[in-house]
């Protein structure tokens, strides 16, 4: 299908053959299966082949809205080959919608290598937006939306997490992540070590679906309503955090107590200590103190 009325970008660099296909980017509801808008159905009924990350969810998905188009199986373990032979069967007039088990495609979710390969081949890839978890968690979180991070998944393990989050210790964008329910109370631990107790976070659960959740409150709150059952650790969650304060203009006083501190004691019990000493924010100080450390070359 090359459908006259879905726009075709052209590659404006590689040139393709006129009779090639259409790649469509196609996103499914995360929840409630009335969020697939009707271009993203009429889309899968009139495609070719559609590419799903798992054929028998996405088969229970085309049958409930009576769409019976072929599917080919695209994953994280087949997406070089899969892509070479789709891109193979755009080239020759057929057009594809690559869907992921829920909502947008190559949101932390396989895609990117065919959309990458489509590209370079010069085929048209068009998309068909609909939802996306971390898109409907920020819009309704209640925390600043003009800028953000999203960092999809965070590192398992918690050293190579808090390394992470300690590197983000002074973004003063809003932080956007996914996360499994069985590593939620890891991660929220990890943000009030790194960020402060009064980080604003808020956790949202099971977007669009009938126990949709939102836990607004600081990064403290959230972390001991989780340790005390008092967040459902059931679902799927998507974590946004409030960026970093401004800097405080004068860092001098914070600086001579920061250095008198390291000399003795590790970055966050110095951060604390210099938090209750000078009144300013711990994580600006976390973050200051990190910054000692790393000129000093791990050395107060
Ligand atoms: N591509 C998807 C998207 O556009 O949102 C994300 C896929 S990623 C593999 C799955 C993660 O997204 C889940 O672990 C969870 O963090 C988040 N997620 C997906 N659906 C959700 C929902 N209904 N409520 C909250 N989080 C959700």
């Amino acid at each position: 299908m090359n459908d006259p009325e879905m726009p075709r970008a052209r590659e404006d660099s590689v040139a393709v053959s006129e009779n090639a296909g259409t790649l469509y980017v196609v996103a499914t509801p995360i929840g409630n299966l009335e969020d697939l808008s009707p271009r993203a159905r009429r889309t899968l009924a009139s495609v070719d082949l559609v590419a799903a990350e798992d054929t028998r969810h996405t088969r229970r998905l085309l049958t409930h809205f009576g769409v019976r188009t072929p599917l080919f199986a695209l994953h994280e373990h087949n997406e070089d080959r899969a892509s070479a032979a789709l891109v193979g069967r755009l080239r020759k007039g057929e057009s594809v919608a690559i869907v992921s088990d829920a909502g947008t495609p190559l949101v932390s979710d396989p895609g990117y290598r065919l959309v990458r390969a489509a590209a370079a081949a010069g085929i048209a890839v068009s998309p068909v937006p609909g939802a996306c978890a971390a898109i409907a968690a920020l819009s309704a979180a209640g925390l600043a939306t003009d800028s953000f991070l999203f960092l999809g998944f965070p590192p398992p393990k918690r050293e190579a997490r808090r390394r992470l989050l300690e590197s983000l210790c002074g973004e003063p964008r809003t932080l956007v992540l996914y996360e499994a329910v069985h590593r939620c109370g890891e991660l929220l631990a990890d943000l009030v070590t790194v960020f402060g107790e009064d980080r604003p976070a808020v956790l949202a659960r099971e977007l669009t679906k009938q126990h949709e959740t939102f836990h607004r409150g600081s990064a403290g709150d959230l972390a001991s309503a989780w340790t005390v059952g008092a967040i459902e650790p059931r679902g799927e969650f998507v974590v946004c955090v409030g960026g970093a304060p401004a800097e405080r203009a004068d860092t001098g006083e914070s600086e001579r107590v920061l250095r008198l501190l390291l000399a003795e004691l590790p970055v966050s019990t110095a951060a604390r200590l210099a938090a209750e000493i000078t009144g300013m924010a711990r994580n600006d100080l976390y973050r200051q103190a990190l910054e000692i450390r790393a000129e000093n070359g791990g050395g107060a």
